[in-house]
């Protein structure tokens, strides 16, 4: 297994030089375009490691997830499903364009910015300090990592740079979309993107998935079954945006990209996967972890299809 793992990092590690860092938050240029890793966790606890698998990255869109596990749990299905779709948008994560065009002004999916950003406001949590804490607690749980925090130049940087999500919040808000005050909302949703983490802490997360809402490593019940299914459901149709189709042809595991360069994988009743390569493709995802994940799903047969 880490022969193939290696072989993985190794016959992939060119596509890095067909992609290119994420610019449009500065901070993210910073990031070093070569890197590529990747980390599995099995349910059965054992872990396996090859590349650059200690860089560190911000976890950007995957927290998405975490933000979505957190409003079904505080909320319900019912009414998370009320103020946003379920349904691939065939755009790139922060477009705007069908918020007004479709009738209901509700964001398409969970997945992409104006949806994530309605289910943040969602989050149990009277401010925007409690509904940080909730998700964030979420995460350091999933990862099994108490020490799991914020990187404060992204964060200041996509506040300082953030204007697309401040436009697509202010017109969610309008639309009656948004619980309290939109600005304190947007700044959870920076700091939730900034937080750093490392392809273990995702790779155990996403095990957490597979192994249908419980911790592979203390046996507890973080969250429903239920709630892991309507996840994986989101993720394989979601996870990449407009490329979700692609993947799922060549890949066929539920996922969630970011584009600080990682992409969460669950492979159910199996194992957790993360790989991290900050040179993305024109969708906003790592482009040589995607074709890491090709090569995992081939050679360990884990497409879900
Ligand atoms: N912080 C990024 C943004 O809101 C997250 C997007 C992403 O990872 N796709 O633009």
């Amino acid at each position: 297994m880490q022969k193939i793992l290696q072989e993985a990092i190794d016959n992939n590690r060119h596509w890095t030089a067909h992609g290119a860092v994420a610019s449009y938050i500065p901070e993210l240029a910073k990031e070093n375009p070569d890197a590529l890793g990747v980390c599995i966790y099995n349910i059965d606890n054992t872990t396996l490691c090859a590349g650059d698998s200690h860089t560190k990255f911000t976890i950007q869109s995957v927290s998405k997830v975490v933000t979505l596990i957190c409003a079904l749990m505080d909320k319900g299905k019912e009414t998370v499903f009320s103020s946003v779709g379920m349904e691939p948008s065939a755009d790139p994560f922060n477009s705007m364009v069908k918020l007004e065009t479709r009738e209901s002004h509700k964001p398409l999916n969970p997945f992409i910015n104006a949806g994530a950003i309605v289910c943040t406001s969602m989050v149990q949590g009277d401010n925007g300090i409690e509904k940080f804490n909730r998700i964030h607690n979420m995460i350091k749980i999933m990862a099994d990592n108490p020490a799991i925090d914020i990187n404060q130049s992204v964060y200041r940087s996509e506040k300082l740079t953030g204007n697309t999500n401040r436009a697509i919040a202010y017109y969610l808000k309008g639309a009656g979309l948004i619980e309290k005050d939109v600005e304190d909302v947007l700044d959870t949703y920076f700091k939730l993107c900034s937080i750093e983490i490392t392809a273990l802490d995702v790779a155990k997360m996403a095990s957490v998935i597979a192994n249908n809402g419980i911790t592979p490593w203390s046996n507890e019940r973080l969250m429903s079954i239920e709630i892991c299914r309507i996840v994986k459901a989101i993720m394989t149709t979601c996870g990449l945006y407009d490329s979700s189709g692609q993947f799922s042809v060549d890949v066929g595991l539920p996922s969630k990209s970011g584009v600080g360069g990682c992409i969460m994988a669950v492979a159910p009743q199996n194992m957790g996967i993360a790989v991290i390569g900050p040179a993305l493709d024109s969708h906003g995802n790592s482009m040589a972890g995607k074709k890491v994940l090709e090569y995992l799903a081939n050679e360990l047969n884990l497409s879900i299809f």
